[in-house]
Order: C-alpha cells, then sequence, then structure tokens
C-alpha cells in the first residue's frame, strides 16, 4: 500500500502553473479528449479497487460493502454516466425566452469550462468527495489539481497514484498535504475552489476566493433534524434513521444530527431501536465487521468530550474504545435545545433524542437551532410533511427516510445558506465546472431594422417604446386587471391555448348537438 507523502512545499506553485497553462493550450476542450480521461480514470479504479477497499478500511475501519457502494461504484457509475451523456450535455443550448424580434440573432449558449480549478476534498468519503468533482472537472473541459484529504491517508496516495496512472500529468495533479500545502494552493488563482469540509474552514477558504473573485462550491456540514411526528411507523422510523446513522459510523454530513420526536411516540421509537440493532448487529456493534470506526483519535476525543458533557440519559449503547477510536451507535434522551448534542454537529454515531409536544414545536425548535441545515428528515403523513416542508429550508430533505435523496448519485446535491453553496453529481457535476456562455451573431441583412440604435436619437425614443414596451397586466395594487375582451374571446381562460381548447370544445358540443337534434 503506497503511503502519504506531502508534496514539498516550492513545487506547488510549479504544480498549478502547469495545470493553468495546460488549460490555456485548449487541449482539454475537444469531448473526444475529455472522454479518453475519462474513460482511463475508469479503468485506473477498476484495477485499483482492491487498494481502495484496503485504504477505507485502514482510514475509516470501514467494510468493503460500505466501501464499495459509497465510493468505488459509486465514481465509477458517475463516470460511465457522464461518457453516456457528455456529447449530448455539450452541445448549444437555444436560448429560451427570446423576443421574436431577437430570434434572428440565434441566441445560444455555449457550454464552456471554466478554466482551471482546484478540488479540495474531506476524510469521511474520501474517494468519492474528491473523485465526484474531479469528474465534473474533466467531463467540462477544466483541468484541476486535486488536494485529498490528510486524515485519510491511505485513501490520498491510493487516489495519487490512479490519477498519475490514468490522467494527463500536465492536466490533472494531486498535491498530499494539510494546512501549510492547502494554504500555498490557495495563493494562486483559480478558475473554481471546489471544497468539502467544515464550515470554518469553509470560510477561510470563502475569504480567500473572494480577493480573487473566484467562485467557489462549498460542500459544508449541517446540523439536521429528523421530525417523528406522532402518525409516523416507529419501527420504520427507528430502522431507517439507524440505518443513515451506522453508516460510516455516523460519519456523514448529510445524516441526522438530532431526532425531534412527538413525545406520545417516544417508548415506541426507542424500543423499535432497540430491536433494529440487535437486527444490524446481533453481536453488538463492536465485533460487527460491518461496522466502523472514527477516523482517528482527535475526532474520537471530540465525539467523547461531546458524550460526557450532554446532561441527556444515554438509553441505548455508550460503549467506547479510545485504542481502536471504536464509538457504539448511543442513543441517548436529552432534555434541552442547549445540549452540546444538539447544538454542535456530532458527525459520528452520537443519536440525540428530543421529545416535543406536536409538530409545530419540533418545526420551531429545528428552524432556531440551525436555519438552513444540509438535509432535513420528516416521518408522518402527507399533511404533516408538506407543512414540514412548507415552513423549514435545508439543502435536500427525504421524506420518511434518513438522507435518501442524497444516495441518488444523479440527483444535485449541494447545501443552502450556511450548509453550502452549488450542488454537484450527476449533470449538476458538469455544469457546476461549466460557464454558460450567451452568444448571438447579427447577420448583416438586419443592418436597416437596427438604425434606431445609432444616434442621432432625435425622434427615435416613441417609436423604440412602441417596440419594446412590454404591457403590465396588473394596476398599482397589484391586481390583475381583467381583459374582458379577451375573456370573452377565451371563455373564461386567460391563456390562448386554454381559449383555443375551449372552443374546440364549445363548436364539438355544438356539431354533437346539431347531429342530435337533426335526426
Ligand atoms: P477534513 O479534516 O478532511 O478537512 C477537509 C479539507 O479541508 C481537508 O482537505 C483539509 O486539508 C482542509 N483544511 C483543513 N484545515 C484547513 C485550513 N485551515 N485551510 C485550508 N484547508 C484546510 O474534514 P472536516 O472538515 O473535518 O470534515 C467534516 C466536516 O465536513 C463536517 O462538518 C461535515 O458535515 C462536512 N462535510 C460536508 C460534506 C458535504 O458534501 N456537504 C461532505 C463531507 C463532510
Amino acid at each position: 500500500m503506497s503511503q502519504l507523502e506531502h508534496t514539498p512545499m516550492d513545487s506547488i506553485l510549479a504544480i498549478h502553473d502547469a495545470a493553468r497553462t495546460s488549460f490555456l493550450s485548449h487541449k482539454t476542450r475537444p469531448v473526444s479528449w475529455r472522454l479518453s480521461q475519462l474513460r482511463k480514470l475508469y479503468w485506473a479504479l477498476k484495477d485499483n479497487e482492491s487498494a481502495m477497499l484496503e485504504a477505507c478500511r485502514l482510514d475509516l475501519g470501514r467494510s468493503e460493502f460500505e466501501t464499495y457502494l459509497s465510493e468505488i461504484c459509486w465514481c465509477e457509475n458517475d463516470i460511465l454516466f457522464m461518457c453516456n451523456n457528455l456529447e449530448k450535455w455539450v452541445k448549444d443550448e437555444k436560448a429560451p425566452d427570446i423576443p421574436l424580434m431577437n430570434m434572428a440573432l440565434s441566441p445560444r449558449i455555449r457550454k464552456e469550462p471554466l478554466g482551471c480549478v482546484l478540488v479540495i476534498g474531506a476524510y469521511n468519503f474520501p474517494i468519492q468527495l474528491t473523485l465526484g468533482p474531479l469528474i465534473g472537472a474533466i467531463s467540462a473541459g477544466c483541468t484541476a489539481v486535486v488536494k485529498p484529504s490528510e486524515n485519510a491517508p491511505h485513501a490520498a496516495a491510493v487516489m495519487q497514484k490512479i490519477i498519475a496512472d490514468a490522467l494527463d500529468p500536465s492536466s490533472y495533479a494531486v498535491v498530499q498535504g494539510a494546512i501549510p500545502e492547502t494554504s500555498k494552493l490557495l495563493e494562486c488563482k483559480w478558475d473554481k475552489i471546489f471544497y468539502t469540509g467544515n464550515a470554518t474552514v469553509g470560510t477561510i477558504i470563502a475569504k480567500k476566493a473572494a480577493e480573487t473573485l473566484t467562485p467557489v462550491t462549498l460542500e459544508l456540514g449541517g446540523r439536521n433534524p429528523a421530525i417523528v411526528s406522532a402518525s409516523a411507523d416507529p419501527r420504520l422510523a427507528a430502522r431507517r434513521l439507524l440505518w443513515a446513522k451506522l453508516l460510516n459510523a455516523g460519519q456523514v454530513c448529510v445524516s441526522q444530527n438530532y431526532i425531534l420526536v412527538d413525545r406520545s411516540i417516544l417508548p415506541a421509537l426507542i424500543s423499535e431501536m432497540r430491536t433494529a440493532l440487535k437486527e444490524f448487529h446481533p453481536n453488538g456493534a463492536q465485533s460487527s465487521p460491518d461496522y466502523g470506526r472514527i477516523v482517528n483519535s482527535r475526532q474520537f476525543e471530540r465525539l467523547k468530550k461531546m458524550l460526557d458533557s450532554t446532561t441527556g440519559k444515554i438509553l441505548i449503547g455508550g460503549t467506547t474504545d479510545a485504542a481502536n477510536n471504536f464509538i457504539e451507535p448511543t442513543v441517548i434522551e436529552v432534555e434541552s435545545i442547549t445540549d452540546p448534542l444538539i447544538t454542535d454537529e456530532s458527525f459520528g454515531p452520537l443519536i440525540p433524542i428530543l421529545a416535543v409536544a406536536d409538530l409545530d414545536e419540533a418545526i420551531c425548535v429545528a428552524n432556531s437551532i440551525h436555519e438552513t441545515p444540509l438535509g432535513l428528515y420528516p416521518f408522518g403523513t402527507r399533511a404533516e410533511v408538506k407543512k414540514v416542508l412548507d415552513q423549514t429550508r435545508s439543502g435536500g430533505a427525504s421524506i420518511n427516510d434518513g438522507f435518501f435523496h442524497a444516495s441518488i448519485p444523479t440527483l444535485a446535491f449541494g447545501g443552502v445558506g450556511d450548509s453550502g453553496q452549488g450542488a454537484y453529481r450527476g449533470k449538476a457535476s458538469f455544469d457546476t465546472f461549466t460557464h454558460r456562455r450567451s452568444v448571438t451573431s447579427t447577420p448583416g441583412w438586419i443592418e436597416g431594422l437596427l438604425s434606431v440604435r445609432y444616434p442621432p436619437y432625435a425622434g427615435k425614443l416613441e417609436k423604440f417604446r412602441k417596440q419594446t414596451d412590454l404591457k403590465p397586466n396588473f394596476d398599482r395594487d397589484g391586481r390583475v386587471k381583467i381583459a374582458w375582451t379577451w375573456l370573452a374571446l377565451g371563455l373564461g381562460s386567460n391563456s390562448g391555448v386554454g381559449a383555443l381548447g375551449r372552443w374546440v370544445a364549445l363548436m364539438a358540443l355544438a356539431l354533437g348537438l346539431r347531429q342530435w337534434t337533426t335526426r
């Protein structure tokens, strides 16, 4: 297994310059070139599957099943999805909403690569969160420098090997390291910075990027609520929310950070959680080959401190083992929204539950804890779920489940507000590294029609206004004016298509009546 070696600080600028020079050579623009890079990356992933499985076992104590599911198969399928759709996505788009008089200019949207981009990965899904954005960057025709998380060192080393084996070295490179190396990278001018990780560092990245007006995609964390109403199925809620917290030992940005449960259903939910845990890990989590470990002792100590500082009551679990960075899935009934298990993101297998009187209180509490979390998970009737969605905000949401929306590889994924900005995955990965360049082309024969725009302007304003001014269909109080003539013509329909449909129906009825009466 290759070992992580930090990139020498004095070579980082040259790595950036090479990637920028490569972009400016235009070699990444042809779709055929991008496809060949993606295809080579696909086979390099295939050839290194066992190395990636082993790396994630060493870094996160993770089972092969979870690593295959969440990293390897994910990236491989993503590449194939890109390869199958790229020709379609890169095509110019006809611009929508163009006034008839501008159609002669053939307005269209060209899809252009943003340029030379920086991808900074996080440790919890070290391969998916690093190669996922890279796949988007390649598809869009960008060059890229990738900085994997130093906190998953084995995965970082394997990815470096894969990228070096598969991709054009002048266009795609890896810089290994921690804060000093990343800070050096941030000194360079990028055309986009794609960062995944915590919000504190996200703020550093955004500030640094602002100095050079560099756009950023920030994939940050969240204190995501699950809300279990009185009418929810406690067995389903228990199994699904435990799945979302057991995967990767809870080190999932989008899993629920806490559960708000209607007081009346709390005993049933806890009882179902006990049953589900026994089903998932019949001999306990510690001896289960399916349950991972906390990434390192620093994160273990952070979680242990959270657990020690709660004033809540541990209902299930609570065992920890510092020697193995093991934390048992632990369900804690907390009393207050100020409990550290509620106010802080745990990013581990701690499952605080707070009982609430009803759905209104749950919504109020969730909004007061974090207005814009990454995910939100309401369990209940259709009307209850709608109420929750109508009165909250979040990057995404899964109804009656833990983060299922984030498990669909082709569904755009991202935060809102302070849980992130921008989105990726599937076509969104292509879009996030693509500039939509609006282009028009003015034919020579149109010159006569354009005479209005040239000085002298005398006498032209009235003519121009007649040609271009749209007419409001509302008065000064914001009320829509009823167009009586149109209403009569449209028989009550406000749209041309509706009017036509009604007239056709009326004619058909009249014809039918005529035939019937003349029989
Ligand atoms: P991490 O420790 O792997 O750090 C992420 C990256 O930031 C690393 O590459 C690291 O080198 C870099 N970094 C750290 N300090 C830096 C600094 N001062 N300047 C520049 N770069 C620096 O991961 P983490 O941040 O601890 O990850 C956990 C957090 O990330 C959680 O909040 C989690 O919710 C969030 N997260 C979000 C997503 C998402 O897709 N939205 C995915 C995974 C994790």
